[in-house]
Protein backbone atom coordinates (compact mmCIF):
# COMPACT_ATOMS: atom_id res chain seq x y z
CA UNK A 1 0.00 0.00 0.00
CA UNK A 2 1.31 3.48 -0.61
CA UNK A 3 1.83 5.90 1.94
CA UNK A 4 -1.72 7.94 2.11
CA UNK A 5 -1.37 11.62 3.27
CA UNK A 6 -3.63 13.09 6.05
CA UNK A 7 -4.25 16.72 4.93
CA UNK A 8 -7.07 17.88 7.36
CA UNK A 9 -9.59 19.72 6.08
CA UNK A 10 -10.26 23.23 4.05
CA UNK A 11 -13.89 25.04 3.24
CA UNK A 12 -13.64 26.70 -0.37
CA UNK A 13 -16.25 29.22 1.35
CA UNK A 14 -13.54 30.97 3.23
CA UNK A 15 -11.64 31.95 -0.16
CA UNK A 16 -14.79 33.96 -1.02
CA UNK A 17 -13.41 37.09 0.35
CA UNK A 18 -9.90 36.88 -1.57
CA UNK A 19 -10.55 34.87 -4.54
CA UNK A 20 -14.13 36.34 -5.34
CA UNK A 21 -17.53 35.63 -5.36
CA UNK A 22 -17.45 34.83 -9.34
CA UNK A 23 -14.51 32.40 -9.63
CA UNK A 24 -16.38 30.57 -6.49
CA UNK A 25 -19.47 30.17 -8.01
CA UNK A 26 -17.91 28.73 -11.50
CA UNK A 27 -16.03 26.22 -8.99
CA UNK A 28 -19.07 25.06 -7.82
CA UNK A 29 -21.20 24.75 -10.89
CA UNK A 30 -18.11 23.10 -12.52
CA UNK A 31 -18.31 20.93 -9.52
CA UNK A 32 -21.52 19.61 -9.03
CA UNK A 33 -20.71 17.74 -12.43
CA UNK A 34 -18.34 16.02 -10.86
CA UNK A 35 -19.77 15.09 -7.45
CA UNK A 36 -18.08 11.65 -6.23
CA UNK A 37 -14.90 11.50 -8.83
CA UNK A 38 -12.27 9.62 -7.49
CA UNK A 39 -9.11 11.34 -7.81
CA UNK A 40 -5.82 10.09 -6.71
CA UNK A 41 -2.75 12.59 -6.80
CA UNK A 42 0.48 10.92 -6.44
CA UNK A 43 3.82 12.57 -5.74
CA UNK A 44 7.17 11.52 -4.02
CA UNK A 45 7.56 13.07 -1.11
CA UNK A 46 4.67 15.10 1.20
CA UNK A 47 7.38 16.99 2.43
CA UNK A 48 9.68 20.55 1.25
CA UNK A 49 9.08 22.11 -2.23
CA UNK A 50 6.03 23.15 -4.32
CA UNK A 51 4.65 19.82 -5.08
CA UNK A 52 4.16 19.25 -1.75
CA UNK A 53 3.09 22.50 -0.54
CA UNK A 54 0.43 22.86 -3.67
CA UNK A 55 -1.77 19.52 -2.56
CA UNK A 56 -1.70 20.52 1.04
CA UNK A 57 -4.10 23.20 0.22
CA UNK A 58 -5.97 21.48 -3.39
CA UNK A 59 -6.40 18.03 -2.04
CA UNK A 60 -8.41 19.53 0.93
CA UNK A 61 -10.37 22.09 -1.51
CA UNK A 62 -10.70 19.42 -4.03
CA UNK A 63 -12.36 17.32 -1.12
CA UNK A 64 -15.04 20.34 -0.19
CA UNK A 65 -16.54 20.79 -3.05
CA UNK A 66 -17.31 16.41 -3.85
CA UNK A 67 -14.10 15.34 -5.20
CA UNK A 68 -13.31 12.23 -3.63
CA UNK A 69 -9.79 13.01 -3.90
CA UNK A 70 -6.74 11.18 -2.12
CA UNK A 71 -3.22 11.94 -1.94
CA UNK A 72 -0.71 9.10 -1.73
CA UNK A 73 3.19 9.27 -1.64
CA UNK A 74 5.96 6.64 -3.31
CA UNK A 75 7.81 4.26 -1.95
CA UNK A 76 11.41 4.51 -1.98
CA UNK A 77 15.06 3.95 -1.01
CA UNK A 78 17.99 6.39 -1.14
CA UNK A 79 19.08 4.80 -3.98
CA UNK A 80 15.97 5.54 -5.76
CA UNK A 81 16.03 9.48 -4.68
CA UNK A 82 19.58 9.72 -5.77
CA UNK A 83 18.68 8.70 -9.31
CA UNK A 84 15.88 10.85 -9.01
CA UNK A 85 17.80 14.01 -8.45
CA UNK A 86 19.92 13.01 -11.34
CA UNK A 87 16.90 12.54 -13.29
CA UNK A 88 15.56 15.89 -12.37
CA UNK A 89 18.75 17.67 -12.95
CA UNK A 90 18.86 15.98 -16.54
CA UNK A 91 15.43 17.46 -17.19
CA UNK A 92 16.17 20.86 -16.00
CA UNK A 93 19.22 20.99 -18.13
CA UNK A 94 22.16 19.31 -16.72
CA UNK A 95 24.49 17.81 -19.00
CA UNK A 96 24.94 14.36 -16.56
CA UNK A 97 22.58 11.50 -17.78
CA UNK A 98 21.72 8.12 -16.19
CA UNK A 99 23.91 5.10 -16.81
CA UNK A 100 21.81 2.18 -17.67
CA UNK A 101 22.05 0.65 -14.06
CA UNK A 102 20.28 3.95 -13.10
CA UNK A 103 17.44 3.85 -15.51
CA UNK A 104 16.83 0.29 -13.92
CA UNK A 105 16.80 1.51 -10.51
CA UNK A 106 14.31 4.10 -11.41
CA UNK A 107 12.51 1.03 -13.28
CA UNK A 108 12.39 -1.30 -10.53
CA UNK A 109 10.67 1.27 -8.11
CA UNK A 110 7.78 2.43 -10.49
CA UNK A 111 7.12 -0.92 -10.59
CA UNK A 112 7.29 -2.16 -6.81
CA UNK A 113 4.96 0.98 -6.84
CA UNK A 114 2.70 -0.06 -9.78
CA UNK A 115 2.11 -3.53 -7.82
CA UNK A 116 1.02 -1.63 -4.64
CA UNK A 117 -0.98 0.95 -6.47
CA UNK A 118 -5.20 0.60 -5.07
CA UNK A 119 -7.61 0.31 -7.91
CA UNK A 120 -10.77 1.80 -8.43
CA UNK A 121 -9.72 5.25 -9.69
CA UNK A 122 -11.41 7.66 -11.94
CA UNK A 123 -8.46 10.14 -12.29
CA UNK A 124 -4.68 9.64 -11.40
CA UNK A 125 -2.81 12.43 -11.51
CA UNK A 126 1.04 11.31 -11.38
CA UNK A 127 3.05 14.41 -10.42
CA UNK A 128 6.64 14.96 -11.21
CA UNK A 129 8.69 12.43 -12.82
CA UNK A 130 9.56 9.91 -10.20
CA UNK A 131 6.67 8.00 -10.40
CA UNK A 132 6.09 8.24 -14.29
CA UNK A 133 6.08 5.11 -15.35
CA UNK A 134 4.10 3.45 -12.99
CA UNK A 135 0.95 3.82 -15.29
CA UNK A 136 3.05 1.46 -17.94
CA UNK A 137 2.63 -1.39 -15.65
CA UNK A 138 -1.10 -1.16 -14.54
CA UNK A 139 -3.09 1.07 -16.81
CA UNK A 140 -6.28 -0.54 -15.53
CA UNK A 141 -6.08 1.23 -12.31
CA UNK A 142 -7.13 4.47 -12.74
CA UNK A 143 -10.10 5.25 -16.27
CA UNK A 144 -7.97 8.56 -16.61
CA UNK A 145 -4.22 9.13 -16.13
CA UNK A 146 -2.70 12.47 -16.22
CA UNK A 147 1.12 13.56 -15.54
CA UNK A 148 1.62 16.84 -14.15
CA UNK A 149 4.83 18.45 -14.50
CA UNK A 150 6.17 20.76 -12.05
CA UNK A 151 9.73 21.50 -13.64
CA UNK A 152 11.12 23.65 -16.74
CA UNK A 153 11.67 21.15 -19.20
CA UNK A 154 12.51 23.86 -21.32
CA UNK A 155 16.50 23.02 -22.08
CA UNK A 156 16.60 19.36 -21.09
CA UNK A 157 19.09 16.84 -21.46
CA UNK A 158 18.42 14.84 -24.74
CA UNK A 159 19.13 11.30 -23.18
CA UNK A 160 16.32 11.45 -20.71
CA UNK A 161 13.91 13.61 -22.25
CA UNK A 162 13.48 11.04 -25.16
CA UNK A 163 13.22 8.30 -22.43
CA UNK A 164 10.79 10.02 -20.68
CA UNK A 165 8.73 11.28 -23.70
CA UNK A 166 7.07 7.95 -24.45
CA UNK A 167 6.00 7.70 -20.98
CA UNK A 168 4.44 10.58 -20.92
CA UNK A 169 2.62 9.67 -24.48
CA UNK A 170 1.21 7.32 -22.96
CA UNK A 171 -1.03 9.48 -20.79
CA UNK A 172 -4.34 10.48 -21.26
CA UNK A 173 -3.21 14.61 -20.75
CA UNK A 174 -0.49 16.24 -19.73
CA UNK A 175 -0.59 19.47 -17.52
CA UNK A 176 2.41 21.68 -17.41
CA UNK A 177 3.64 25.53 -16.10
CA UNK A 178 4.07 27.21 -19.64
CA UNK A 179 3.88 26.47 -23.36
CA UNK A 180 7.34 26.44 -23.01
CA UNK A 181 7.76 23.59 -21.00
CA UNK A 182 6.34 21.11 -23.33
CA UNK A 183 8.51 18.88 -25.00
CA UNK A 184 8.70 17.86 -28.65
CA UNK A 185 6.80 14.41 -29.48
CA UNK A 186 3.39 14.96 -27.61
CA UNK A 187 1.41 15.67 -30.61
CA UNK A 188 -1.20 13.35 -29.79
CA UNK A 189 -1.32 14.04 -26.14
CA UNK A 190 -3.83 16.74 -25.06
CA UNK A 191 -1.80 19.50 -23.14
CA UNK A 192 -3.30 21.93 -20.20
CA UNK A 193 -1.76 24.82 -19.35
CA UNK A 194 -1.75 25.65 -15.64
CA UNK A 195 0.25 27.24 -13.54
CA UNK A 196 0.34 26.42 -9.91
CA UNK A 197 -1.07 28.92 -7.07
CA UNK A 198 -0.59 29.57 -3.46
CA UNK A 199 -3.01 29.35 -0.71
CA UNK A 200 -3.81 33.16 1.33
CA UNK A 201 -5.08 31.52 4.38
CA UNK A 202 -2.12 29.02 4.66
CA UNK A 203 0.42 29.96 7.79
CA UNK A 204 2.39 30.97 5.35
CA UNK A 205 0.58 33.83 3.56
CA UNK A 206 -2.07 34.59 5.89
CA UNK A 207 -2.04 38.29 6.49
CA UNK A 208 0.51 39.42 9.29
CA UNK A 209 0.57 42.68 11.25
CA UNK A 210 3.90 44.32 10.75
CA UNK A 211 4.30 44.24 14.69
CA UNK A 212 3.65 40.75 14.60
CA UNK A 213 6.01 40.01 11.68
CA UNK A 214 9.22 42.32 13.35
CA UNK A 215 8.24 40.27 16.76
CA UNK A 216 9.21 37.44 14.70
CA UNK A 217 12.33 38.78 12.76
CA UNK A 218 13.67 40.29 15.74
CA UNK A 219 13.55 36.65 17.91
CA UNK A 220 16.10 35.81 15.05
CA UNK A 221 18.78 38.54 15.59
CA UNK A 222 17.68 41.33 12.89
CA UNK A 223 17.35 45.16 13.30
CA UNK A 224 13.20 45.49 12.46
CA UNK A 225 14.48 49.21 12.19
CA UNK A 226 17.14 48.97 9.15
CA UNK A 227 16.05 47.84 5.71
CA UNK A 228 15.54 44.32 4.76
CA UNK A 229 16.99 42.45 1.79
CA UNK A 230 15.35 38.49 2.02
CA UNK A 231 15.18 35.72 -0.14
CA UNK A 232 13.37 31.97 0.35
CA UNK A 233 14.54 29.39 -1.44
CA UNK A 234 16.45 25.94 -1.13
CA UNK A 235 20.15 26.37 -1.03
CA UNK A 236 20.34 25.28 -4.17
CA UNK A 237 22.91 26.79 -7.32
CA UNK A 238 20.02 27.15 -10.01
CA UNK A 239 18.27 29.41 -7.00
CA UNK A 240 21.78 31.81 -6.71
CA UNK A 241 22.11 32.63 -3.16
CA UNK A 242 25.84 33.64 -3.59
CA UNK A 243 24.62 36.44 -6.12
CA UNK A 244 21.92 37.33 -3.54
CA UNK A 245 25.21 37.92 -1.43
CA UNK A 246 26.59 40.25 -4.40
CA UNK A 247 23.70 42.28 -4.70
CA UNK A 248 23.19 42.68 -1.04
CA UNK A 249 27.54 44.00 -0.73
CA UNK A 250 26.84 46.43 -3.74
CA UNK A 251 23.78 47.67 -1.92
CA UNK A 252 25.68 48.04 1.49
CA UNK A 253 27.84 50.32 -0.42
CA UNK A 254 25.35 53.01 -0.49
CA UNK A 255 23.29 51.80 1.88
CA UNK A 256 25.05 50.62 4.97
CA UNK A 257 22.47 49.74 7.38
CA UNK A 258 20.71 47.17 4.81
CA UNK A 259 20.57 43.82 6.13
CA UNK A 260 20.41 40.40 4.36
CA UNK A 261 18.44 37.61 5.44
CA UNK A 262 18.45 34.16 3.32
CA UNK A 263 15.94 31.70 4.12
CA UNK A 264 16.30 27.81 3.12
CA UNK A 265 15.38 24.55 3.78
CA UNK A 266 17.46 21.96 4.25
CA UNK A 267 16.85 18.54 3.80
CA UNK A 268 18.91 16.28 6.95
CA UNK A 269 20.00 13.69 3.94
CA UNK A 270 20.87 15.65 1.27
CA UNK A 271 25.05 16.39 1.42
CA UNK A 272 24.90 18.31 -1.90
CA UNK A 273 22.18 20.78 -0.19
CA UNK A 274 24.71 20.83 2.99
CA UNK A 275 27.56 21.51 0.55
CA UNK A 276 26.20 24.25 -1.07
CA UNK A 277 24.96 25.77 1.99
CA UNK A 278 27.96 25.66 3.54
CA UNK A 279 29.51 27.42 0.78
CA UNK A 280 26.96 30.35 0.70
CA UNK A 281 28.16 30.58 4.31
CA UNK A 282 31.53 30.94 3.42
CA UNK A 283 31.00 33.72 0.97
CA UNK A 284 28.74 35.34 3.31
CA UNK A 285 32.33 35.88 5.59
CA UNK A 286 31.24 36.58 8.79
CA UNK A 287 29.03 39.69 7.68
CA UNK A 288 26.87 40.29 10.51
CA UNK A 289 24.22 41.51 8.59
CA UNK A 290 23.89 38.72 7.00
CA UNK A 291 21.61 35.94 8.14
CA UNK A 292 21.72 32.19 6.67
CA UNK A 293 18.89 30.56 8.62
CA UNK A 294 16.77 27.29 7.59
CA UNK A 295 14.43 25.00 9.40
CA UNK A 296 16.90 23.37 11.33
CA UNK A 297 16.81 27.27 13.22
CA UNK A 298 13.41 26.40 13.58
CA UNK A 299 12.52 28.76 10.75
CA UNK A 300 8.94 27.17 9.36
CA UNK A 301 6.09 28.58 7.49
CA UNK A 302 5.26 31.63 9.71
CA UNK A 303 9.09 32.12 10.13
CA UNK A 304 9.19 32.29 6.13
CA UNK A 305 5.91 34.96 6.70
CA UNK A 306 7.30 36.80 8.99
CA UNK A 307 10.43 37.06 7.00
CA UNK A 308 8.51 37.70 3.30
CA UNK A 309 6.61 40.11 5.49
CA UNK A 310 9.41 42.51 7.25
CA UNK A 311 11.41 42.63 4.02
CA UNK A 312 11.96 45.55 2.60
CA UNK A 313 12.82 43.68 -0.99
CA UNK A 314 11.71 40.44 -1.67
CA UNK A 315 14.33 38.69 -4.56
CA UNK A 316 14.24 35.77 -6.42
CA UNK A 317 17.45 35.30 -8.23
CA UNK A 318 17.39 32.37 -9.88
CA UNK A 319 18.84 31.18 -13.06
CA UNK A 320 16.25 28.42 -13.37
CA UNK A 321 13.09 28.57 -11.85
CA UNK A 322 9.70 26.00 -12.72
CA UNK A 323 7.58 28.22 -11.43
CA UNK A 324 9.05 29.63 -8.26
CA UNK A 325 6.53 30.12 -5.45
CA UNK A 326 8.25 31.99 -3.51
CA UNK A 327 7.59 34.89 -5.98
CA UNK A 328 3.54 34.91 -5.55
CA UNK A 329 4.35 34.39 -2.07
CA UNK A 330 6.50 37.71 -1.72
CA UNK A 331 3.88 39.50 -4.21
CA UNK A 332 0.88 38.27 -1.84
CA UNK A 333 2.85 40.20 0.96
CA UNK A 334 2.52 43.31 -1.65
CA UNK A 335 5.98 43.67 -1.25
CA UNK A 336 8.96 45.00 -3.92
CA UNK A 337 10.15 41.96 -5.37
CA UNK A 338 13.00 41.35 -7.62
CA UNK A 339 13.27 37.98 -9.32
CA UNK A 340 15.96 36.64 -12.28
CA UNK A 341 14.39 36.87 -15.63
CA UNK A 342 13.66 33.30 -16.16
CA UNK A 343 11.33 30.49 -15.80
CA UNK A 344 7.64 31.18 -14.20
CA UNK A 345 9.33 34.10 -12.87
CA UNK A 346 7.90 36.58 -15.75
CA UNK A 347 4.38 35.41 -15.59
CA UNK A 348 4.29 36.61 -12.67
CA UNK A 349 5.76 39.61 -12.60
CA UNK A 350 5.51 42.11 -15.02
CA UNK A 351 8.92 44.21 -15.17
CA UNK A 352 8.97 47.64 -13.92
CA UNK A 353 4.69 47.74 -12.91
CA UNK A 354 4.75 44.65 -10.43
CA UNK A 355 8.38 43.91 -9.47
CA UNK A 356 11.72 44.19 -11.90
CA UNK A 357 13.11 41.17 -13.40
CA UNK A 358 16.95 41.03 -13.68
CA UNK A 359 19.89 39.30 -15.13
CA UNK A 360 22.81 40.16 -12.85
CA UNK A 361 24.04 40.38 -9.33
CA UNK A 362 24.22 44.43 -10.46
CA UNK A 363 21.23 44.89 -12.01
CA UNK A 364 19.67 43.02 -8.41
CA UNK A 365 21.51 45.94 -6.73
CA UNK A 366 20.43 48.87 -8.73
CA UNK A 367 16.93 47.93 -8.54
CA UNK A 368 17.37 47.43 -4.99
CA UNK A 369 18.41 50.61 -4.11
CA UNK A 370 15.82 52.35 -6.24
CA UNK A 371 13.21 50.68 -4.04
CA UNK A 372 15.08 51.13 -0.97
CA UNK A 373 15.62 54.82 -1.52
CA UNK A 374 11.84 55.36 -2.87
CA UNK A 375 9.46 53.42 -0.17
CA UNK A 376 6.31 54.83 -2.66
CA UNK A 377 7.96 53.28 -5.39
CA UNK A 378 7.89 50.22 -3.76
CA UNK A 379 4.36 50.17 -2.34
CA UNK A 380 3.03 51.08 -6.08
CA UNK A 381 4.76 47.96 -6.96
CA UNK A 382 3.83 45.51 -4.43
CA UNK A 383 0.13 46.70 -4.50
CA UNK A 384 0.10 45.89 -8.28
CA UNK A 385 1.99 42.74 -7.65
CA UNK A 386 -1.11 41.42 -5.12
CA UNK A 387 -3.74 42.06 -7.51
CA UNK A 388 -1.70 39.95 -9.99
CA UNK A 389 -1.50 37.22 -7.67
CA UNK A 390 -5.31 37.62 -6.32
CA UNK A 391 -6.17 37.40 -10.46
CA UNK A 392 -4.27 34.44 -11.53
CA UNK A 393 -1.95 32.65 -8.81
CA UNK A 394 -4.12 31.78 -5.70
CA UNK A 395 -5.38 28.15 -4.74
CA UNK A 396 -9.29 28.63 -6.21
CA UNK A 397 -8.61 29.33 -9.42
CA UNK A 398 -5.80 25.97 -9.69
CA UNK A 399 -9.21 24.30 -8.57
CA UNK A 400 -11.15 25.45 -10.72
CA UNK A 401 -8.44 24.25 -13.75
CA UNK A 402 -8.53 20.91 -12.29
CA UNK A 403 -12.16 20.96 -12.47
CA UNK A 404 -12.03 21.84 -16.06
CA UNK A 405 -9.76 18.76 -17.04
CA UNK A 406 -12.20 16.71 -15.00
CA UNK A 407 -15.32 17.98 -16.95
CA UNK A 408 -13.40 17.86 -20.45
CA UNK A 409 -12.55 13.95 -20.18
CA UNK A 410 -15.91 12.99 -19.04
N1 LIG B 1 10.26 27.13 1.60
C1 LIG B 1 10.10 27.06 2.97
N2 LIG B 1 11.17 27.19 3.78
C2 LIG B 1 12.39 27.42 3.27
C3 LIG B 1 12.57 27.47 1.87
C4 LIG B 1 11.47 27.32 1.06
O1 LIG B 1 9.00 26.88 3.47
O2 LIG B 1 13.32 27.53 4.06
C5 LIG B 1 9.07 27.00 0.76
C6 LIG B 1 8.77 28.27 -0.01
O3 LIG B 1 8.10 29.20 0.84
C7 LIG B 1 7.91 27.73 -1.15
C8 LIG B 1 8.49 26.35 -1.40
O4 LIG B 1 9.23 26.00 -0.22
O5 LIG B 1 6.57 27.60 -0.73
C9 LIG B 1 9.45 26.34 -2.58
O6 LIG B 1 8.75 26.35 -3.78
P1 LIG B 1 9.34 27.04 -5.07
O7 LIG B 1 8.38 26.81 -6.19
O8 LIG B 1 9.68 28.49 -4.80
O9 LIG B 1 10.73 26.31 -5.34
P2 LIG B 1 11.16 24.76 -5.39
O10 LIG B 1 11.82 24.50 -4.06
O11 LIG B 1 9.94 23.93 -5.65
O12 LIG B 1 12.18 24.75 -6.50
Amino acid sequence: MLQPIAVGHKSLADYTHVAGKPLVEEIRQLAAELEGLKVLHLSATAFGGGVSEILYTLVPLMRDVGIEAEWQVMLGREEFYNVTKLMHNALQGNPQGLTPEQWQVFAKYNELNALELSEGWDVIIIHDPQPAAILQHVPEKGKRWIWRCHIDLSTPNPTVIDRMVPLIRSYDGAVFHLPDYVPDGLDGTPIHICPPAIDPLSPKNMAFSPEDAAYVCDQFGLDVDRPLMCQVSRFDPWKDPMGVIDAYRAVKEKIPNVQLALIGSMATDDPEGWEFFNQTVAHADGDPDVHILNNLNSVGAIEVNAFQSQADVVIQKSTREGFGLTVSEALWKARPFIGGNVGGIPLQVEDGESGYLVGSAQECADRSIAILEDPDLGKRLGRAGKEHVRRHFLTPRLLRDWLRIFATGR
